[in-house]
């Protein structure tokens, strides 16, 4: 498997390959908007449009869920989910028109996640890489964590190297990881010698340790680890809103999506504006 991935741009691309162009960006926002339009519409009306529910069925086809899996997570029976899909052809029913809205936000809540996603699924390996290099960083040699996953050294360098891999390793790696962070290596069977050189080893590379990461970022392609040198709440907010800016949104709806006052956003952006040329190069710098 090279690093290169099949899926067209869309929703499954978005969340399985991190892609952040346009158009999956796009398909995302579609989700979430139906997503809250749902959950908002089931506090007054009976029903809600099964176009939404369908799409998101369809979408979560797409990343390699199956109907089983999602009725699961969903807790919604299986021919449920296959009468909004497709109908029951023994009754000679079309596609379901409207869903009970609990129903509807049951369906869409369930995200593509490593239990919903099936065994063979291809999915990028930016969580699979930085659990095992924290692992790393916290001395596990790399020797170890490929014994302990029933793996070669030249495999385990391997999967290190590639862009992507299938959701049992990715799956392997995450039950390792949450058995090991919390332990020392040195309790568990791993010399003095080899537990510093596999700290070394991560140092010298730059990878993040586990308090990088929390565990809505690590499997985030975009995310950025936590490194102790945070940005100001100001700042974040201006960049921010800038982005939104540059979308299209006016200074009002951008202060409304962050949840901010537009008085107190017109002060942190003029603050922005004002701030000394040192500071801005300091920014940039560490950006
Ligand atoms: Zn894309």
């Amino acid at each position: 498997m090279n690093g290169a991935s099949e899926r067209d741009h869309g929703y499954a691309r978005y969340k399985l390959d991190g892609c952040r162009c346009y158009r999956c960006g796009f398909a995302v926002s579609q989700y979430n908007a139906a997503r809250e339009r749902a959950i908002a519409y089931g506090t007054w009306a009976p029903y809600v449009d099964a176009e939404t529910v369908r799409q998101h069925l369809r979408n979560l086809q797409a990343c390699g869920a199956g109907l089983r899996s999602v009725a699961a997570a969903s807790g919604v029976d299986r021919k449920r989910l296959q009468a909004i899909l497709t109908g029951r052809p023994e009754r000679r029913t079309g596609p379901q028109e409207r869903v009970r809205p609990a129903l509807a936000t049951a369906v869409l809540a369930v995200e593509p996640t490593l239990e919903v996603l099936g065994a063979a699924t291809v999915i990028n390996a930016v969580g699979t890489h930085r659990r095992l290099q924290a692992l790393v960083y916290a001395g596990w040699p790399q020797h170890h964590l490929a014994a302990a996953l029933g793996w070669t050294d030249v495999n385990f360098s391997a999967l290190l190297r590639r862009q992507q891999v299938t959701v049992r390793t990715a799956r392997a790696v995450r039950d390792l990881y949450d058995q090991r962070w919390k332990s020392d290596p040195r309790e568990h069977g791993v010399d003095a010698q080899a537990y510093s050189r596999a700290r070394n080893h991560a140092r010298r590379l730059n990878w993040q340790p586990v308090g990088a990461w929390d565990d809505d970022t690590i499997d985030e392609a975009g995310a950025e680890p936590y490194t102790g040198s945070e940005t100001p709440v100001w700042l974040a907010a201006v960049e921010d809103a800038l982005e939104l800016e540059a979308d299209g949104f006016t200074r009002q709806q951008a202060a409304d999506r962050l949840g901010i006052q537009r008085s107190t956003l017109d002060t942190w952006m003029s603050r922005y504006r004002n701030r000394p040329a040192q500071a801005a190069t300091e920014q940039e710098a560490t950006a």
